[in-house]
């Protein structure tokens, strides 16, 4: 038997304990506290001189196996879950940061990630400056004496734009400052950030973690020191994960590395196909030779994600009418499902972004954007083509 076992097999074979009762696939404990046998066992858990469970909020063994399993993944030594990938965000952020910190951040983030950056961090006087993604010749001047931390997705959401976590991490290494990075769009299947030299990744395991949009979760991961400060901050602020939840995207990680190839293989297909559309404008897809970053899409990504962003002729009101030309594919806001979505960010997503705004993170009129699913993909293809034809003015 060859040791250690290889990431995909330890990605199944991770288990917590047996209950005692031979259960072959792991047992969920939902269970908001865990007794002691006597006082002294008591004394010694709170005392930290034994390790044990106290109480949910703190740690569950549903819970910890998610953990575990992500940390091998991520390559990371140590890692909080929580309620939702905006608590990570936000949970991430509020340990690590102190009054009076700066931000650096990409452009191009996520929704609510904008809304805690521009509207909740301020309360404590923590402010941020965003870099754009298409220029990092500038991120260098951006960073400030008191800027402590900076955060990036890659691939951005949904222009499908990278960032150059090399360069990145050496950049922010010379001046001190902790990266931190969104790694849902890639998945620790295709890309590990930590390798690249971030300090910490974080998850929404809503997506392609559970992958089969049933629940909400997420996860932050890192070096021990750092986690420790957000499992403090966790364990008293409470966004801690149901057990449930835990036991859920701890079961569908055994099919992670599964899903996220062929979630790919169909992406590049669909992409293939999409720019042989005289109809489609631009085609974007990281592992598509015409990505503006082809080259750093190969170096930093194992495959190209299961997401291809298009813009269709005919703007806003073509890529409105062909989200309602769609036979099979859904009309959702989430991603990562192994049922194909397709989303027009533009008045959805986006809609609150003034123009120039959507426009400065690559939101043309008409783009589209798909995640693609699990489907067959010439039912996949099937169903774009079709819409593509009957959508046209
Ligand atoms: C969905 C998403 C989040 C937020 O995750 P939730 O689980 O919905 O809270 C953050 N960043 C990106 C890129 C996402 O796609």
């Amino acid at each position: 038997m060859p040791q250690p076992l290889r990431e995909e097999s330890q990605t199944i074979r991770t288990t917590i304990p047996s209950s005692g009762n031979r259960e072959h696939s792991s047992s969920i404990y939902m269970t908001s506290s865990f007794s002691f046998e006597n006082a002294e066992q008591a004394r010694a858990t709170f005392a930290k001189e034994i390790s044990g469970n106290i109480y949910s909020r703190y740690s569950n063994p549903s819970v910890d196996e998610f953990i575990a399993k992500m940390c091998i993944l991520e390559e990371c030594e140590d890692g909080v879950a929580v309620a939702s990938g905006m608590s990570a965000v936000f949970t991430g952020m509020a340990s690590l940061l102190e009054t009076g910190d700066h931000v650096l951040a990409s452009r191009s983030v996520f929704g609510s990630t904008h809304q805690i950056l521009t509207q909740v961090l301020p309360k404590w006087d923590i402010s941020h400056s965003y870099a754009p993604i298409k220029k990092p010749e500038v991120w260098e001047s951006l960073i400030q004496p008191n800027t402590r931390l900076c955060y990036v997705e890659t691939p951005s959401n949904p222009a499908l734009d990278l960032i150059d976590l090399d360069w990145l991490s050496s950049l922010c290494k010379k001046h001190n400052v902790l990266l931190y990075v969104d790694n849902i769009f890639a998945t620790p299947i295709l890309q590990k950030p930590v390798r690249h030299g971030a300090d910490l990744v974080m998850h929404s395991a809503t997506k392609y973690i559970d992958g089969q949009g049933r629940g909400i979760g997420g996860i932050i991961l890192g070096k021990k020191d750092l986690i420790e400060k957000v499992r403090f901050f966790a364990k008293h602020t409470g966004p801690c994960l149901s057990p449930f939840n835990g036991w859920m995207f701890s079961k569908s990680l055994e099919l992670l590395h599964v899903r996220i190839e062929r979630h790919a293989k169909n992406a590049l297909q669909l992409a293939q196909f999409l720019e042989t559309r005289p109809d489609v404008q631009t085609v974007k897809y990281p592992h598509l030779p015409s990505h503006p970053q082809f080259d750093l899409a190969k170096r930093q990504m194992k495959m190209g994600g299961g997401v291809v962003t298009f813009i269709v002729e005919g703007g806003l009101e073509r890529g409105r009418r062909f989200l309602d030309a769609l036979k099979m594919s859904s009309l959702t806001a989430n991603l990562g499902d192994s049922r194909t979505i397709a989303t027009h960010p533009a008045s959805t997503t986006h809609s609150s972004l003034t123009e120039e705004d959507r426009q400065a993170v690559g939101i043309m009129p008409g783009l589209i954007r798909v995640s693609v699913g699990l489907e067959h993909i010439d039912d996949i293809i099937g169903d774009i083509q079709h819409a593509l034809d009957n959508s046209k003015a």
